[in-house]
């Protein structure tokens, strides 16, 4: 495939190219072009020049634009979601649930595009008035990850879109073939030349220049926290807006009054969509003494009857981690676990290539690797506690704050854990939280901005107050 830049495929210019690869079975799924410095300057130049007359569009006609997309996204979706499939590898099942959520948010704001309203503050004196407008903040940058690599895209560019910018997206170089076929149904949809660029190659030289950019005035990233403070270094010469989606550490407490029916199907969503790579999944799993073993027990048996395979296999449950450095990275982790006196209760190894049976543990120590970072892995840890008061303190023992996870039948409880939890995001006996409908976001470590909801699309507007006086 190639490059989508100011309305035009482009091959780079030296000709080189990358490969995408099946991570469930390493086969060439495509090539993708390795774009240089000035391929992405040309699609920062096109984003601006495309600027003027989409953000002079009312809202009514970027959303019937917009619309057109979420249309041919859904009459698209089983194409889209094999695609994403061969690239990633997740089952097919949630490809499809991806496509369909990121075609939501297209729907969500063309119709927040309608609501973007100002304000008329009374006026602290006579003669004038004040008035507060929202305009858009321009050219965006939006710099997404492997993990989703269609619902990650549209969540950036269908708020962007509305508020009136126009943006270039750098997706991740292991999935970049859903970017570019999304770039393709918005040239069908009549996405004008120059609004929605799409630029792939070796990400330092690409983030580089977009950085760089005084053009550029606004960066969108999801992707890790070492990159994301990177990014936002980077954007501080030329003081650019940043929303930051980063990553997450996501405690789940299941409290001895909890459904535990609901409690362990929540785990298993929570720990084993998309192989646990997923930011929100659940990291460190405390369940209190009483119902420990009973909620192991009945882990253990929903973990050890998922079936790993080829996404495109509809018996698959589980697919391939994205890469054999993923894998490695997930043993290590696992090893250390055990050799503190972790025990493995089901799974807990690599039955070849880049799977990994989906695991769960009980004792582990709180200060190892495995509950420190991100497991980004299908390794479900099971820690034991007594009390309200310190499974709190230890789930909020991160430098972390992205989602979190509550079940207790006690609404009590529920209000003061998911008031005390210092996270952006906390699940209530559901742990299926992302919707365009909702804010999605973190703090701390995990991030800064939101995406989703009439929230989202603050980071693309700037206020404007207009002083009118003289009257
Ligand atoms: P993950 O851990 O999910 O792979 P990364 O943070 O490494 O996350 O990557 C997320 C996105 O950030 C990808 O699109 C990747 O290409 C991009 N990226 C990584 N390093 C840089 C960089 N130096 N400049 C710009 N983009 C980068």
């Amino acid at each position: 495939m190639r490059c989508y830049v100011d309305g035009e495929w482009i091959s780079a210019d030296s000709g080189d190219t990358l490969e995408v690869l099946d991570p469930a079975t390493g086969e060439l799924v495509g090539t993708v072009p390795a774009l240089g410095a000035k391929e992405t300057r040309r699609a920062i130049e096109a984003a601006a020049a495309a600027l003027p007359s989409w953000r002079s569009l009312t809202a009514a006609d970027r959303a019937a634009v917009m619309m057109r997309l979420h249309g041919l996204m859904r009459s698209r979706t089983d194409e889209l979601a094999r695609l994403l499939t061969r690239e990633q590898g997740k089952p097919l099942v949630e490809a499809r649930a991806e496509i369909l959520s990121g075609a939501d948010f297209l729907e969500f704001y063309a119709e927040e595009a309608k609501r973007i309203t100002g304000d008329v503050i009374p006026a602290d004196r006579a003669g004038r008035r004040l008035v507060v407008i929202r305009q858009p903040v321009g050219v965006v940058a939006a710099i997404t990850p492997w993990n989703f690599p269609s619902s990650m895209i549209l969540r950036k560019i269908a708020p962007a879109l509305a508020a009136g910018c126009t943006v270039v997206v750098k997706p991740a170089e292991l999935t970049p073939l859903s970017a570019l076929a999304l770039g393709g149904l918005a040239e069908e949809a009549g996405v004008p030349a120059g609004v929605l660029n799409i630029v792939t190659g070796e990400p330092s030289v690409i983030g580089r220049e977009l950085l760089e950019s005084p053009v550029v005035r606004k960066l969108s990233f999801t992707g890790s926290t070492e990159v994301g403070r990177h990014l936002t270094r980077g954007s501080a010469d030329t003081l650019k807006r940043v929303s930051m989606e980063l990553g997450g550490n996501a405690p789940f407490l299941v409290f001895d009054d909890a459904d535990l029916d609901l409690a362990v199907r929540g785990a298993v969503a929570a720990k084993f969509r998309n192989a646990g790579q997923t930011c929100i999944s659940a990291n460190r799993i405390y369940v209190q003494d009483r119902v420990h073993d009973e909620f192991v027990r009945r882990l253990a048996d929903a973990a050890s009857s998922l079936r790993l395979g080829h996404g495109l296999d509809p018996a698959t449950d589980v697919g391939p981690l994205i890469s054999s450095a993923a894998v490695t990275k997930v043993e290590g982790l696992l090893a250390g676990a055990v050799a503190a006196g972790a025990r493995v209760v089901t799974g807990g190894r690599s039955p070849g290539g880049r799977f990994f049976e989906p695991t769960v543990l009980t004792g582990v120590r709180d200060d190892l690797a495995l509950g420190c970072e991100e497991i980004f892995g299908p390794i479900a840890p099971v820690y034991s506690f007594t009390d309200e008061d310190s499974v709190v303190a230890r789930a909020n023992a991160t430098e972390f704050g992205l989602a979190a996870y509550v079940y207790t039948e006690d609404y009590r409880r529920a209000w003061r854990v998911g008031e005390a939890l210092e996270y952006g995001m906390v699940g209530v006996n559901d742990s299926a939280i992302a919707t365009a409908a909702a804010p999605f976001g973190g703090i701390k470590a995990s991030g800064s901005g939101r995406e989703g909801s009439r929230y989202g699309i603050e980071d693309y507007t700037e206020l404007k107050y207009l002083c009118l006086g003289g009257l």
